[in-house]
């Protein structure tokens, strides 16, 4: 697998791919790769050739007394990881090429850009749409994939791609999960042992709000109070939010009629996770994707 650091060389690399008719396939990351990254790779590995992988730990996307320093950074077992899954190349920039000196301009995604996690995390959405926007415009990929656990990174991103007519085609994959359910996040390595398993409560709720949709429960009130009952009883968990939202705009609703998620936003110590469901109609019901 051959590494780029440039903007220059990677943008070389796209045109000449995209002149051979080739249909490139994209997977931006932080790094620190787990099996919630390998499954996207997996997936642009099935529908695209060639794939072509990042790791940029940005810092626009970081609050100043967030964790852009003490992010995790084993580069040498990603590469490892990324060259086992055959990818074609990895674009690993410095920060210095992304963001040069002088650098002035940002892509703001209005409205969904301020709610849960903009709203807890000021800035943040600005600086994943302006750094995904700046990749974009790079790896020039037909495809790209996103996961549905950052499920209003996704969405923000949808609305930048239709809002700025960017030929790309954003593929949304399923959470990948540890076995007793925790959303695997590279932020996971950050618990300690008795916090590792208190972690498993963001699940555990989300189950339980699972439960009250099968038993034909549609108020979100009772929704949420499903699920802030099984946080009531994990003394090491905080919640920042406990939402259910419309997919769309991701506005609170009052009762789950139309696509929808449930959204966490939990911290397990000073440790700060997050976590979703997908609520779709199916028929006269509905259906919950934990
Ligand atoms: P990150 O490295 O955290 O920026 O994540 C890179 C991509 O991997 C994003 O599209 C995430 O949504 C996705 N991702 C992270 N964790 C998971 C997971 N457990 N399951 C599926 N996708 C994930």
């Amino acid at each position: 697998m051959e590494t780029v650091r440039t903007i220059a060389w990677m943008k070389e690399k796209a045109r000449e791919a995209r002149l051979d008719q080739r249909v490139i396939g994209f997977v931006p990351t932080m790094g620190a790769l787990h099996a919630g990254h390998m499954a996207l790779v997996k997936r642009a590995k099935k529908e695209c050739a060639p794939v072509y992988a990042s790791i940029f730990v940005n810092p626009t996307q970081f609050g100043p007394s967030e964790d852009l320093s003490r992010y995790p950074r084993p580069l040498e077992a990603d590469i490892e990881k990324l060259t086992e899954a055959e990818v074609d190349a990895l674009f690993l920039p410095e920060a210095a090429e992304i963001y040069p000196k002088g650098f002035s301009t940002y892509v703001q995604v209005e409205g969904l850009s301020d709610r849960l996690e903009g709203k807890s995390r000021p800035g943040h959405f600005r600086g994943v749409a302006t750094v995904v926007m700046k990749l974009f415009e790079t790896v020039e990929p037909h495809f790209a994939y996103f996961g549905r656990k950052d499920a209003q990174q996704v969405r923000i991103i949808q609305q930048m791609v239709k809002d700025l007519n960017l030929d790309v085609e954003i593929v949304v994959c399923p959470i990948v999960r540890e076995a007793d359910g925790l959303a695997i996040s590279s932020r996971n390595t950050y618990l300690r042992a008795d916090e590792r398993k208190a972690a498993t409560v963001l699940y555990r709720a989300l189950v339980a709000a699972r439960r009250e949709i099968a038993a034909g429960r549609r108020d979100a009130l009772e929704l949420q109070r499903a699920m802030r009952k099984e946080f009531q009883g994990e003394p090491l968990a905080t919640v920042n939010y406990a939402e259910i939202v419309d997919a769309g705009s991701f506005e609170p609703v009052v009762r789950v009629t139309g696509r929808s998620y449930a959204l966490l936003a939990v911290y397990i110590g000073k440790t700060r996770l997050i976590d979703n469901m997908l609520i779709e109609p199916a028929g006269e019901e509905l259906a919950a994707t934990i």
